[in-house]
């Protein structure tokens, strides 16, 4: 990478800091060990060292800012699973999210639930579910195209009156292209041509066969009307969650998603993001993409002000200079200077790609960073 200090260096390709200073020192360089080095230094030194390097752009370079402050696994805990419910037009996607939030939200806080935030959590047995509330086939795709995954389980609706149907089979492909484990929802089974079995054997005959037919998929019969199977739904998620050993250092700087995002009256740019790791702040500089800032305000779910936002916390982030694309990363710095410098960088970038390509830049270009 191209912001690697001297030590980093030393302790990547395995020899001492002095060795380094001193070849360094011998191209007439004065380097202290905290000092950052150039793309052309890195490459003399590996060619000295012979060890091959990678330098990245300045886009690719997220990961390892965050990893700045990264601290210990001995700092990893359990993080909620993050949800996605996708699945045929019609089939209760929207119902679905209702009945859980209604039934589940209510549970955890009394109170009026007005405000949409495109992703929300729910309690259950006293573990959080997030799950996202935004229209799903989209906001998957764009998202597994930017390598920017938020989803770790995907539910996969299905009507029992109606059974497998074209854009079932997408989401399924979906899931499966990103290797997202899914859990299959039975939905609509309050109606009196529901038909269970039959959507088993159309998912059997797909490769999907159902535990209890010895296969490795779980369905879960429910009604978005009734509310019956919710509980179960909820339970099948935290089971594969617990399987899955989701963790996340809520310690470091924060790391998160975008899954939505808009220009508001007297707000500004906002965008509704999911924590991936770390937690955010108020008062966080952060670079997102194109957009950067300082966290001015944080909303949770219940659009409530608040804090802060710990791993796989949904939340909505004011303070961004623009508004940034779905999908994008946004990532907390240590100062508005570094923010600033890797914002001018990517500018920077981003103009010379145009410049030398005279082509524009795709955003999945821009997005394919972490
Ligand atoms: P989406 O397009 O997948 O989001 O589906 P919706 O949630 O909008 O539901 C489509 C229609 O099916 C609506 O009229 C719902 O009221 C109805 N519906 C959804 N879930 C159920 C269910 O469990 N039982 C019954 N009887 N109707 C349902
Ligand atoms: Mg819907």
């Amino acid at each position: 990478p191209e912001d690697c200090r001297v030590y980093e260096f030393a302790e990547k390709v395995g020899h001492s800091t002095g060795e380094v200073i001193k070849i360094l020192f011998g191209l007439g360089k004065m380097v202290t060990k905290n000092d950052f080095l150039e793309k052309d230094e890195i490459e003399i030194l590996a060619d000295e060292f012979g060890v091959e390097v990678e330098t990245i752009n300045p886009l690719d370079e997220l990961d390892y800012v965050a990893a700045y402050d990264a601290i210990p696994d001995e700092y990893l805990e359990e993080r909620p699973p993050v949800i996605t419910i996708m699945g045929h037009v019609d089939h209760g996607k929207t119902s679905l999210l209702d009945k859980i939030r209604e039934t589940k939200v209510a549970e955890r806080e009394a109170g009026g639930i007005t405000q949409h935030v495109g992703a929300y959590q729910v309690e259950k047995d006293g573990k959080k579910i997030t799950f996202i509330d935004t229209p799903g086939h989209e906001a998957f795709t764009e998202m597994r195209a930017r390598g920017a995954q938020a989803t770790d389980i995907v539910i996969i609706v299905v009507a029992a009156d109606d059974g497998v149907k074209p854009q079932t089979i997408e989401a399924l492909n979906h899931a499966k292209a990103a290797e997202v484990p899914m859990v299959i929802a039975i939905n609509k089974i309050d109606k009196p041509d529901a038909n269970p079995d039959m959507v088993k054997s159309q998912l059997a005959e797909l490769g999907y066969m159902p535990v209890d037919w010895g296969g490795e998929y779980e369905f879960v019969e429910v009604s978005a009307k009734t509310g019956q199977g919710i509980d179960d739904l909820l339970e099948t998620i935290l089971l594969q969650a617990e399987i899955m050993e989701l963790k996340a250092n809520p310690k470091r700087n924060a790391k998160a998603v975008v899954i939505e995002s808009s220009l508001e009256k007297g707000r500004g740019p906002v965008a509704t993001v999911i924590v991936k790791n770390g937690t955010l702040h108020v008062g966080d500089h952060v670079i997102c993409g194109r957009t950067f800032g300082r966290v001015r305000t944080i909303l949770n779910d219940l659009g409530k002000q608040i804090k802060e936002l710990g791993p796989s916390d949904p939340g909505v982030v004011v303070g961004l200079n623009e508004v940034p694309d779905a999908g994008e990363i946004m990532v907390a710095m240590d100062s508005d200077k570094q923010v600033r410098e890797l914002a001018q960088k990517r500018a920077e970038y981003l103009r010379q790609k145009e410049l030398s390509k005279s082509t524009k830049v795709t955003l999945d270009e821009l997005g394919n960073l972490i």
